[in-house]
């Protein structure tokens, strides 16, 4: 917390407005809207989650439709394609922003059409740890196609592309201030609707369907995903701290970059042309197998033995369970390493076509999304890392490498 949310919910509890709507909520809304530069009407809501789900209703996505998504991702992005009864068809990433694949994308399209009949409902794409999508690219497919979009911004806040916000692109965007995010609101998000008509329906569904009768009225399946005014309040702060928390996320991510340069087999990640400008959510490297490690020929064996007794994918020591798809023995010795000298680091999200909860839907795979999970590290970023931890954290980089 920055200091400056108190003043807000102070206002809220003397107000009465301890409820999901009222002037935090209004006000909250109208400075994401000013941040996005946009026209378009932001509707705050309680998860980026419940703004999937929302911007999936919006795009009239039904049971039994197709909608292609983007598969290296975090499982939120693909669950509510599941809420609504619709398939998820996973799509591969492209190497450079490591979001989704135009050229796959248009393939895969061309190909369901052929397998199906029938065209995808939607397009939903990711902008992983704050990377921009392609957006040049994969809007064009998807206006070649004539299939909305739906982005999930919810790592990208502050990210632009082309000198454009994330979040504006789609048809509609998601944004999400969970804790870890790069604002927070404790728990919330927002969908970005294309206008005034589209917005009023997101807030619809977000309260029961009720209609507008003296009493309560319901002819459509609504929910509960209105933010909360107290929520809202911590936003409100956290808004004036945004630019400082962004910028702070890209010097963390510059800082690593320019200490880990001479470590040959160690690769940050960065914008792959002028038009991409990440916020660097979470500072991410990529760690060649070939490189050599201290501890990398117990890395799994350790894991395997932790692991004993634990039925699920993560045990109490936090050690993931050996399957077929995981980190290289090095990013896993370096994870082992690190965590000994009392520093937290994971690995990148696991792609959803390697999911079990999700394997059993269609994708479209080039390898690129598994060799980043191969190969992939998220190191410290939060807005509190400050350049002595970052020395810390390459220090002991520095040492687990032979
Ligand atoms: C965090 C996140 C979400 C979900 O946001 P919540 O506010 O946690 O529900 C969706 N997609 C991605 C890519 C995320 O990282």
């Amino acid at each position: 917390m920055s200091g400056h949310e108190m003043p807000f919910i102070q206002e809220a509890f003397e107000g009465e407005w301890v409820v999901p709507l009222g002037p935090n909520v209004t006000g909250f809304e109208e400075d994401l809207a000013r941040f996005l530069a946009t026209e378009k009407k932001v509707v705050a809501l309680s998860s980026g989650t419940a703004a999937l789900h929302l911007g999936l209703l919006g795009l009239g996505v039904k049971e039994g439709d197709e909608v292609m998504v983007q598969s290296m991702t975090f499982s939120a992005s693909v669950n509510p394609v599941r809420y609504v009864g619709a398939i998820p068809v996973m799509v591969d990433s492209e190497p450079f922003s490591w979001n989704m694949d135009p050229e796959l994308l248009d393939y895969a399209i061309s190909d369901r059409i052929k397998q199906t009949g029938r065209k995808p409902k939607a397009i939903v794409v990711v902008c992983l740890y704050g990377m921009p999508v392609d957006y040049t690219q994969v809007i064009e497919v998807a206006r070649k196609w004539d299939i909305p979009v739906l982005e999930d911004a919810a790592e990208a806040f502050g990210s632009s592309y082309d000198g454009k916000k994330c979040g504006t692109f789609g048809d509609y965007g998601v944004l999400s201030f969970n804790g870890n995010k790069m604002i927070t609101t404790s728990g919330g998000g927002a969908l970005v609707c294309p206008d005034e008509n589209t917005a009023r329906k997101t807030m619809y569904y977000a309260t029961q369907a009720r209609l507008g009768y003296a009493y309560y009225q319901h002819e459509e399946i609504g929910y509960n995903y209105r933010m909360s005014n107290i929520s809202a309040g911590i936003g409100r702060g956290q808004m004036m701290v945004a630019e400082e928390y962004i910028a702070h996320h890209r010097h963390r991510q510059a800082y690593y970059r320019e200490h880990l340069r001479n470590i040959e087999g160690i690769e940050l990640h960065e914008n792959p042309s002028s038009k991409y400008d990440s916020n660097f959510w979470l500072c991410t490297v990529l760690i060649d197998e070939n490189l050599r490690v201290k501890g990398e020929e117990n890395a799994y064996s350790a894991a395997i033995t932790s692991t004993v007794g634990g039925a699920g994918g993560v045990t109490g020591k936090g050690v993931s369970i050996h399957t077929d798809c995981e980190p290289n023995r090095n990013v896993e010795a370096i994870r082992l390493g690190l965590a000994e000298q009392g520093i937290e680091s994971r690995p990148l999200w696991k792609p959803m076509h390697r999911q079990p909860v999700f394997s059993c839907f269609p994708s479209y795979q080039n390898g690129v999304a598994e060799d980043l999970f191969h190969r992939g590290l998220c190191l410290p970023s939060g807005p509190y890392v400050s350049d002595k931890d970052a020395d810390r954290v390459i220090n002991a980089i520095t040492s687990l490498i032979i």
